[in-house]
């Protein structure tokens, strides 16, 4: 049974039925699922959730749709590492990655994906559509060829190779405008007027934000039913960096942790970053932007939840870095050969974020630091194949390897 018991409004509060509604009639404002937040602490216990499978489902209490009856491809509960090398390197000894590349079509994604489609199937729609920069199209075409639902997904023309393999292999209908990503979320929010198909970030946009929080969840239940001191994670329309602190309260709230003293700090693109280029001229009021970065995924120049992301960085004490392209390029590099974890750019901006926010002292090198890897680095390949170490190619002798690689320095141990 779910306890989602309506939706509300984020600005004037007024409430609304469980439907397909994302804004709010008599203001304009974002609708967002509340919960029977009672019931919910009288369910919930750290033993019950530890004992279910290692799925976001194991968070279902807190989730606006049926668990038993959801469209299940296996999303979530993804490692959280202790990462000592990059730490060291970083200065930052107490630092955690939460490894979102290892989720089913290799993105965070998936954690949003999961709860709409299973919400727009309880609706009775039979056709799942979004807008995406790349990662959003994969999970769509996966989880509706999972729920046996037809899956319409629409992106910018100019995207990563393994971005549009990575949707067409479900067999979606793939539409490429010719425009960029806040292009097409204009066309999307269009056509969710006149079709009766289920927009995952457009008409049912509550159920999927919902699906971020199980970071915090997560997170929280890895490190031993605590928060963070500190989290760093990159914003594209800024819904995941809200809805992780969402969901750390939210565990207080239910009693599974204590209050959360976390400090959220973002990371953008500086090709596109609105809510950091705000932020350092402490302004409330970003400006949209024209993107242009290799953080495709991030791309947002007109990002629906800016405003609540600068509202919480100046809450939570947090900060925001803007990178370039090199950086970006280099924080993959570190990650890969400090942790073994190939990411997508976006991993690459949250990294350089960790280390510019640790270099201007934003962050403490006493913090627990938990940085969010959002995707992984096959789709992205293009950002990084120029610049790497070319292989030793040799014949199959050993006076050939010797030859490329040196002779041994050593003997041999007997
Ligand atoms: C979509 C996405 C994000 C951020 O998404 P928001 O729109 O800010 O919720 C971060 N990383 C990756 C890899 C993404 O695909
Ligand atoms: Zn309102």
């Amino acid at each position: 049974m779910s306890y989602a018991r309506n939706l509300r409004c984020r600005e004037c509060g007024r409430d609304y039925p469980l439907a397909a509604l994302h804004v709010c009639e008599y203001c304009f404002g974002p609708l967002e699922a509340v919960y029977d937040d009672e019931a919910i602490r009288a369910a919930v216990s750290r033993e019950a959730i530890a004992a279910r499978p290692a799925t976001l489902w194991r968070y279902r209490e807190f989730l606006p749709c049926e668990a038993d009856s959801a469209v299940d491809i296996g999303a979530g509960f993804t490692p959280l590492l202790h990462a000592r090398n990059l730490g060291k390197a970083l200065g930052l000894p107490r630092l955690y990655l939460k490894n979102d590349t290892a989720n089913p079509t290799w993105s965070f994604k998936d954690r949003v994906v999961a709860v709409a489609s299973s919400r727009a199937r309880e609706l009775g729609f039979e056709k799942l559509a979004c807008a995406s920069t790349g990662n959003l199209a994969n999970s769509v075409s996966a989880h509706a060829a999972a729920a046996g639902m037809e899956a319409v997904v629409v992106i910018p023309h100019d995207l990563e190779a393994g971005k549009v393999l990575g949707s067409s292999i479900y067999n979606p209908t793939l539409v490429k405008v010719r425009g960029n990503y806040d292009a097409v979320n204009r066309l999307c929010a269009e056509l969710a007027g006149s079709r009766n198909w289920a927009f995952v970030n457009v008409n049912v946009r509550p159920y999927y934000a919902e699906g971020s929080k199980t970071l915090g969840f997560e997170v929280a239940e890895q490190l031993g039913w605590r928060a963070p001191d500190h989290c760093v994670a990159p914003i594209a329309s800024g819904s995941l960096f809200v809805k992780i602190r969402k969901g750390l309260d939210e565990f207080a709230r239910a009693g599974l942790i204590d209050a959360p003293r976390t400090r959220m700090s973002g990371a953008q693109a500086a090709g596109c970053s609105p809510v950091a280029t705000a932020w350092a001229e402490g302004s409330m009021n970003f400006r949209p932007q024209r993107p242009d970065t290799i953080a495709k995924s991030l791309a947002i120049g007109n990002p629906a939840d800016g405003f609540y992301s600068l509202v919480q960085l100046r809450d939570t004490d947090g900060a925001c870095a803007s990178v370039t392209d090199e950086e970006i390029v280099a924080g993959m590099r570190l990650l890969a050969e400090t942790e073994g974890v190939f990411a997508e750019t976006a991993g690459g901006v949250t990294v350089a974020g960790v280390k510019q926010l640790a270099e201007r002292g934003r962050i403490d090198p006493d913090e627990l630091v938990v940085a969010f890897i959002t995707g992984a680095g096959f789709k992205t390949a293009e950002a990084v194949a120029g610049g790497l170490a070319p292989a030793l190619e040799i014949d199959a002798t050993v006076d050939s390897f010797e030859a490329a690689y040196g002779p041994p320095a050593e003997e041999v141990p007997a």
